[in-house]
């Protein structure tokens, strides 16, 4: 079993509730959702976090915004109707909390402001 728990989901060896797959990118339920839509994209590859991208990883990012795209279709609510919010969080400071990148798929509902800033 992998240390990180994102590979272990994406190597099926931790339970998920996975909504989309593809080769490069695996979406699964939040297990604690802040929105009634709450995803997270990830790379099949492990990347620490958003702050380690190098050009070379352009393509997988690509796919990871696809793959986000297609959650909020099957969800119904792409934009331009209804539409929703991508986050990559960063550091302490972020409050990130699992080290391999992940894309947080939010929506479902009005989402207040623009920010979270506390
Ligand atoms: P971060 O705070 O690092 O940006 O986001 C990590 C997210 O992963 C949190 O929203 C948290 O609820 C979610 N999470 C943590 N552990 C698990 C898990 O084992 N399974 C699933 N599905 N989500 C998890
Ligand atoms: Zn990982």
């Amino acid at each position: 079993m992998s240390e990180c728990i994102f590979c272990s989901i994406v190597a099926g060896e931790v339970p998920s509730e996975i909504v989309h797959s593809t080769e490069t990118t695996v979406a699964f339920k939040d297990i604690s959702p802040a929105a009634p839509l709450h995803v997270l994209v990830v790379p099949r590859r492990h990347i620490d976090d958003a702050s380690q991208i190098t050009p070379e990883d352009g393509p997988v990012l690509a796919d990871m915004l696809v793959a986000a795209r297609a959650v909020a279709e099957a969800a119904g609510v792409a934009a331009p109707e209804r539409g929703y919010r991508l986050i990559f969080n960063i550091g302490p400071d972020a409050m990130n909390s699992v080290p391999h990148l992940h894309l947080h798929v939010l929506g479902g509902q009005p989402l207040k402001g623009h920010f979270a800033l506390a």
